[in-house]
């Protein structure tokens, strides 16, 4: 989905935000004021952000976070699958702590923009993967890269 302005959605960032804040507590994890910055940005992440600019936004508001914090708080929701790593093979890893299950994404190789793309066929795909190889399919990673449309008008 790629619209941000829907009705409802503020309350599904808090309820995104409450999830992440009990699996943590759940797991003994200490909340601070920038952590739970940190876990805002990521709730909302309709961009997946990198972690530079997650330390971008947090230092608006805590200029005394380090990068490490970000760094440390990012570890911490990918010990207990609260985030979903998207790993780039320059090292520019993006992440979506909104949705963190396996999703496929699609991804603007001009302005480095990625968006969750509604992909109805994608259980079926699994299961055909399945299917075909006898595995037992515990996760994917599907990207499609290209041109997003304001980067195709700007050609
Ligand atoms: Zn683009
Ligand atoms: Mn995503």
């Amino acid at each position: 989905m790629i619209a941000n302005t829907e009705p409802g959605q503020s309350e599904d960032i808090q309820h995104r935000l409450d999830e992440m804040l009990s699996k943590l507590k759940e797991h003994g994890f200490r909340i601070t004021p920038q952590r739970l910055a940190i876990l805002k940005v990521l709730a909302v992440s309709e961009g997946h952000p990198s972690v530079e600019k997650i330390y971008e936004q947090v230092r608006r508001d805590f200029p005394t976070t380090s990068i490490a914090t970000v760094y440390k708080t990012i570890h911490m929701l990918k010990e207990i699958n609260e985030v979903l790593e998207l790993g780039f093979p320059d090292g520019s890893n993006r992440y979506d702590g909104n949705n963190p299950f396996p999703h496929s994404h699609v991804i603007c190789i001009k302005c480095q923009k990625i968006f969750d793309p509604d992909l109805e066929s994608l259980q079926d795909m699994t299961a055909e993967v399945s299917a075909s190889t006898g595995f037992e399919i515990m996760t994917h990673r599907l990207d499609f890269f290209g041109l997003c449309p304001e980067c195709q008008r700007e050609e």
